[in-house]
């Protein structure tokens, strides 16, 4: 089943920003876009580092520009792999942080074959603001 119209444009932000992988020791390059609940997309690329800790995911560079220009909100994140691999459980917190257990993760291969995940579905009881005495709604920044 090809991707519905409305995932056009969030996968090819990730196609192109998989162009850019900086993926020299794994080889695995990711690309990855989220939209934001304005309707704004933001992508990412892994960026690999030979300090490899400080390697960077797709998904938390698509995360990170898009509060950087001040969305707060993240509505659905769609990644793109060689092999269709989900986000790591480092991510799926990075998303939960913006986004809500409703927000919808797609999981692309290479050959176009997809699913559909909610967050909740790939982390469930996830560590929230709430277990830190925070609101359980992060502020919004630019809205
Ligand atoms: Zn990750």
């Amino acid at each position: 089943m090809p991707l519905p119209p409305e995932l056009s444009a969030l996968f090819e932000a990730a196609r192109l920003a998989r162009e850019r992988a900086y993926a020299p020791y794994s080889g695995y390059a990711v690309g990855a876009a989220v939209e934001t609940e304005e309707g704004r997309i933001y992508s990412g690329c892994n960026v690999e580092n030979a300090a490899f800790p400080q390697s960077l995911c797709a998904e938390r560079v698509a995360v990170a520009k898009a509060v950087s220009e001040g969305h707060r909100r993240v509505r659905r994140l769609l990644v793109l792999t060689e092999d269709g691999g989900t986000p790591c459980g480092g991510c799926r917190s990075v998303v939960a942080e913006f986004g809500s257990p409703e927000t919808e993760i797609i999981v692309v291969n290479v050959e176009g074959h997809w699913r559909q995940y909610r967050l909740e579905e790939l982390l469930p009881v996830a560590f929230e603001m709430s277990f830190v005495g925070r609101p359980s709604e992060p502020s919004r920044g630019r809205s």
